[in-house]
């Protein structure tokens, strides 16, 4: 608990920044970043742009390191805060490996699930209930990634009937969305794996599907406790997110449905950064209504919520250019 008292100090919005290693295909590519260790500013001399983070991860550090900085804000989940961590970046730059991670690098949705329970075991005091949905956000419409297993669900009918709703206390939920009480935290994690299967093997060019929709896992936990002999319960929203892919149009040679596809992408997260900058700014007027995305996430992103933004970059030169946008768009973040 004293953990978040220093997170609420430090407002409600945190961005890092996690630089991924050279591939083993890689080596002889020339790094165009520098960092200071323990400075948390990564500096790009050939653009002279310093950009300063509330953290940033070395090339080599690891997925227990990440874990270490997330877990204060899961913990934000569990007392009653609706959470959004979100991956953003260039496509290959690692938010899936940060989100998912692979079986030896777990990353931090399955350490989030098992940092989960083994609280829900810990805190005896009140008592935690599970439940998890995921879905993916593509070309503006949502699909249900648990329900969906076919390869031709890009035309499933099913698909069109979830719709965002709002209930008269502000509160967002998703119609139709599957919802799947979990009762641990291997098995929470498999459905993951499978929703997340289904996500990249969707549509014809089946690799390229992941870098073309946002992802969302949600987790929706619900806490019962006993005070003075009256029973109360919180409900709050665990989102974890891994955002398609940041790149430009121009570079990927977009045509067609690739361009139309990327074009929302470019939308909806530009409509993302628009709503953080807003809260982070504290403006009056939120543009949430300009995309699905913000919409879906509206009641977790603002006052009483918790937002961490990771952005991930390329240490390689020839990503300059990206490298830029990703850390920029990440500055009016913060
Ligand atoms: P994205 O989801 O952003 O498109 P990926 O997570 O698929 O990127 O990462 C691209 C490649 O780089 C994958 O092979 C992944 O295993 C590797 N990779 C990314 N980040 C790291 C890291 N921090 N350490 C080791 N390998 C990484
Ligand atoms: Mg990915």
């Amino acid at each position: 608990r004293i953990l978040n008292r220093v997170l609420d100090l430090k407002g409600n919005i945190r961005v890092f920044c996690r630089v991924r290693p050279l591939l083993s295909n890689e080596r002889n590519a020339r790094v165009g970043h520098l960092i200071t260790p323990g400075m948390d500013i990564v500096k790009i001399p050939s653009a002279r742009k310093d950009f300063q983070f509330d953290k940033v991860f070395l090339p080599s550090s690891l997925q227990d390191d990440v874990f270490l900085e997330v877990e204060p804000i899961i913990r934000s989940a569990l007392d009653g805060h609706n959470v959004c961590i979100f991956a953003y970046g260039q496509t290959g730059t690692g938010k899936t490996f940060t989100m998912e991670g692979n079986k030896d690098q777990p990353g931090v949705v399955p350490r989030t699930l098992q940092r989960l329970f083994d609280e829900a075991y810990v805190d005896t005091s009140v008592s935690y209930t599970f439940s998890l949905s995921m879905l993916e956000v593509y070309k503006g419409s949502l699909r249900d990634l648990l329900v969906c297993q076919q390869p031709a669900r890009c035309t499933d009918p099913a698909s069109k009937c979830l719709s965002i709703q709002m209930a008269s206390d502000g509160y967002i939920d998703v119609d139709n969305l599957t919802e799947m009480p979990i009762m641990d935290a291997k098995e929470a994690s498999k459905l993951y794996q499978r929703g997340s299967q289904s996500r990249s093997t969707s549509c014809t060019n089946a690799n390229e599907t992941s870098s073309r929709s946002h992802c969302l896992l949600r987790i929706t936990i619900t806490c019962t406790y006993v005070l003075e002999s009256h029973k109360f319960a919180t409900t709050s929203k665990l989102w974890l997110v891994d955002l398609g892919g940041s790149e430009r149009l121009s570079k990927t040679n977009a045509q067609g449905l690739t361009l139309e596809e990327g074009k929302a992408i470019n939308v909806s997260l530009s409509a993302l950064g628009d709503v953080i900058s807003a809260l982070q700014r504290k403006q009056p007027h939120v543009p949430y209504r300009n995309s699905k995305l913000t919409q879906l996430l509206r009641d977790s992103l603002g006052e009483q919520s918790k937002t961490l933004m990771l952005v991930h970059v390329s240490p390689k030169e020839m990503d300059i250019k990206e490298t830029v946008c990703s850390l920029s768009f990440a500055s009016r973040a913060r």
